[in-house]
């Protein structure tokens, strides 16, 4: 595998939106009458669960699938679950999804206030990981993790999205709580949080290392921040976790202090809803909202063969049904019209070395997507650079060909993990 310093960035210079100086409040989503929870653990038809469909949950109640499942999902209100199915999502991926309809009468769960008093590591990731803000706590009870540094980000990752900096300029004083917080339940060496370049660094005050980032995409993203500001060069094929460091959306950090502070888990959650027009919007609304009630409510119009992305217009996923929920880490959400979808060919590559200029990892991505498209995965891990890609998806932004490049190398990271599994298993 050949490893290269992450150094370069040139090509076209794509600005990252920024908070306005007085940001405007999120306009509030009423809670619709049914919510759709995704967990991340697939549904064994052979199998009885432990919720069933007709079963009554609280607000607040995690939803386990089976007696063993670690993996769960919170019910931000009291009700009847009318449905559980199996989710696709990406790569064939399989989850489940629960539709809970929601009872007029609210009966919060206790479980999580008896542990309130004391924040401890083990009892939040047993009952915080569906959080606002996704908080990533398992990273730190995981015994294979060493985790030395964590990265609060207070910048958003993607274009067109001021979810977080909105959060970092409006919550000081939670943010700051919630530091606390982590500092104390995870005893880490050092906590650092970034911040757009014009904002002011008062955070260094609470002992928090300040990272001034650039407005230039991708400068946010968590590989070009080990790189730029921890000055650690990531390893392909790594996880930033292996080098020691961890990333937590600023809602997480504000979300563990609102949960301590009022003893229940809390479900608001802030995203960026971008127009087919580019208008943005900031919404609040509770996690498990479909998709649909915020475009109704912004009488936002989708049309057959719109594309409903789910995470910002160069990094985010598809999402197959107006019915997608809002989960812990939507960020951001875009409605592209039919007509302005990025047209994507099957025509070869010409050579012209964009693609290879624009990178900042430095992937020769001309010669990796021939070996992607040959399904020749190992020998794009080994020869080309498959696992520096930082997922950026600046490549296939400038593509001539209109190759999908990004898409290429997601999918081939997919196969590259299934044949690993594949072979441990063997
Ligand atoms: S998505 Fe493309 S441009 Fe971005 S790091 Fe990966 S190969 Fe390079
Ligand atoms: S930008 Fe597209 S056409 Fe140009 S070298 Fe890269 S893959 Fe080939």
């Amino acid at each position: 595998m050949i490893k290269r310093s992450f150094i370069k960035l040139t090509g076209p210079r794509l600005l990252c939106d920024q908070v306005e100086p007085d940001p405007k409040k999120p306009e509030t989503i009423p809670i619709p009458p049914r919510l759709v929870l995704l967990l991340h653990e697939p549904l064994d038809s052979t199998r009885e669960t432990l919720i069933k469909k007709g079963d009554t949950v609280k607000r607040g109640e995690r939803l386990f699938l089976y007696k063993e499942s670690t993996e769960y999902a919170v019910s931000p209100v009291s009700g009847t679950i009318t449905s559980i199915a199996s989710y696709t999502g990406d790569f064939g991926t399989i989850a489940t999804y629960f539709i809970v309809e929601r009872d007029e009468k609210d009966t919060p769960s206790n479980g999580f206030a008896e542990i309130a008093d004391t924040p401890n590591l083990k009892s939040a990731d047993s009952f915080l990981r569906s959080l606002p803000g996704a908080p990533p706590l398992s990273r730190f009870t995981d015994p294979d993790c060493k985790i030395n540094t964590l990265v609060i980000e207070g910048t958003d990752s993607d274009l067109m999205s001021t979810t977080r900096q909105y959060l970092l300029a409006t919550s000081k004083e939670e943010i700051k709580r919630g530091i606390q917080i982590l500092r104390q339940m995870t005893g880490v060496a050092k906590i650092a949080i970034t911040v757009p370049e014009n904002a002011s660094d008062d955070l260094s005050a609470e002992g928090v290392q300040v990272f001034k980032i650039s407005q230039v995409y991708p400068k946010a993203l968590p590989q070009m921040i080990m790189q730029d500001h921890l000055e650690i060069i990531p390893v392909p094929g790594a996880t930033c976790e292996d080098q020691g460091v961890t990333f937590m959306s600023i809602e997480a950090v504000i979300s563990l202090a609102k949960a301590y502070a009022q003893k229940e888990p809390v479900f608001e959650k802030v995203l960026t809803v971008i127009a087919k027009d580019g208008t943005r919007h900031r919404v609040k609304a509770v996690i498990g909202t479909p998709l649909h009630r915020i475009f109704k409510q912004f009488k936002l119009q989708t049309n057959e063969r719109d594309r409903i992305i789910v995470g910002g217009p160069m990094m985010g996923h598809a999402a197959y049904t107006l019915y997608h929920p809002v989960g812990p880490d939507t960020d951001t959400v875009q409605i592209q019209d039919r007509d302005a979808i990025p047209y994507v060919s099957d025509y070869p590559c010409i050579n012209c070395g964009k693609c290879v200029r624009v990178c900042p990892a430095n992937v020769p991505v001309n010669l990796l997507v021939r070996y992607l498209e040959a399904d020749l995965y190992e020998e794009a891990a080994d020869n080309f650079d498959l696992q520096s890609c930082i997922e950026c998806g600046l490549c296939s932004y400038v593509c001539t060909a209109r190759i999908p490049l990004f898409q290429y190398i997601q999918l081939g990271k997919h196969q590259l993990i299934e044949l690993e599994t594949e072979a441990n298993n063997a």
